[in-house]
């Protein structure tokens, strides 16, 4: 989803840069230019959930294909003389201090000053290692009741365990299908879980999972090691979700473990507040819970608390140059 087309870098210092230009960052920049605020969103044009057919569950949104969704809020952002460059920040440093400076560096070498950096870069989704999985991910292997289930509601539909969590996944999963099997994978299930399962119907497969079948484009079944096909339409598999961070480093920005394994975020307070001056972080790199509206909510408060930090700064510097 490359963007197109692409702004100029500004030569300028700018109020504030926005890195990263899906949801979160593009409701960011859009607050802060209609607050006339100079802003530049660096995007690198693979948002995660690029291979999905439509957003589902947005108010409004029902359904809009996401590069739809994403072109229309870059020119939303443009109409208020927002600034949307296509690019990949490759490094970005900071200047301590009340009214902090930073530069962000791009691939190929351009850069842009800005007074404020907000940090929207989404997270990776990492696939478990099945052979054929991975192909067919966001259309026949899922993650999410909530963004395609209504889609694959009455298909057969097995879970692939990743660890604990799964059973929970496999209940959700469950309210959508009455064809549900749930492949253990080497992990424990344990009794009090299987009588769950069997009272909701779920059939368990502890044998383990050697591939995903398909005819080509779409699934169409596990394959075990006893070489039995257990025939599915639509796969649900939970990801190790991981806070995209390559190039921020410099930020300094503290990032932590998420619980039981699923992956990092980075670590954010009140309205996407950070423990680095002049540094807000919204959407999936820090909730990755977020689907698209509340990733476009935190953005905007993001972008509304980051214009009250500048508006302060404003102030200060005025009154130093008049006294
Ligand atoms: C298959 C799938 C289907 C989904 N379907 C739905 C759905 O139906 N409804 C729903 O509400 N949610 C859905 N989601 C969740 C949705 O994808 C997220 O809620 C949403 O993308 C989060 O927005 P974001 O702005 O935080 O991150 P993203 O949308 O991932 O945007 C981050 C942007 O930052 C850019 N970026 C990253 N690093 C850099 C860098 N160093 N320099 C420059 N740019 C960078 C990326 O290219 C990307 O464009 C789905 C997720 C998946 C995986």
């Amino acid at each position: 989803m490359p963007v197109t087309p692409t702004d100029p870098l500004p030569d300028r210092t700018v109020d504030a840069v926005v890195i990263g230009g899906g949801a979160a960052g593009l409701n960011g920049a859009l607050v802060l230019a209609r607050s006339r605020r100079s802003v530049v969103v660096v995007d690198s044009g693979t948002p995660r959930n690029a291979p999905a057919e439509g957003v589902h569950g947005l108010l409004g949104l029902d359904g809009t294909p996401p590069d739809e969704l994403l072109r229309r809020g870059r020119e939303e952002v443009r109409r208020y003389g927002g600034t949307v460059v296509a690019g990949e920040v490759t490094s970005a440093v900071g200047s301590a201090g009340a009214d902090p400076r930073f530069t962000v560096t791009l691939a190929g070498g351009g850069t842009v000053r800005a007074r404020r950096v907000l940090v929207a870069t989404g997270l990776r989704d990492v696939l478990p290692d099945v052979p054929g999985l991975a192909r067919h991910w966001g259309r026949g292997v899922v993650h999410c009741p909530y963004c395609h289930g209504w889609e694959v509601r009455d298909e057969p539909i097995g879970v692939l365990a990743v660890g604990p969590a799964s059973a929970h996944h496999a209940l959700l999963f469950r309210q959508l299908t009455d064809d549900l099997v749930f492949f253990t994978r080497g992990t424990d299930l344990d009794a009090d879980t299987r009588a769950r399962f069997a009272a909701r119907g779920i059939r368990v497969v502890d044998t383990p999972v050697t591939e995903v079948v398909s005819d080509g484009d779409a699934v169409t079944g596990v394959r075990l090691t006893d070489g039995e096909v257990v025939p599915r339409r639509v796969l649900a598999v939970a990801t190790t979700m991981l806070a995209r961070i390559d190039g921020l480093d410099g930020l300094g920005l503290p990032v932590e473990d998420l619980p039981g394994g699923m992956g990092r975020r980075l670590v954010a307070g009140l309205a996407g507040s950070t423990t680095v001056p002049g540094v807000w972080v919204a959407g999936n790199a820090t909730d990755p819970t977020a689907q698209v509206g509340a990733s476009a909510a935190a953005g905007a408060l993001a972008g509304a608390h980051l214009n009250a930090d500048l508006v302060t700064a404003d102030a200060d510097a005025a009154l130093a140059a008049a006294s």
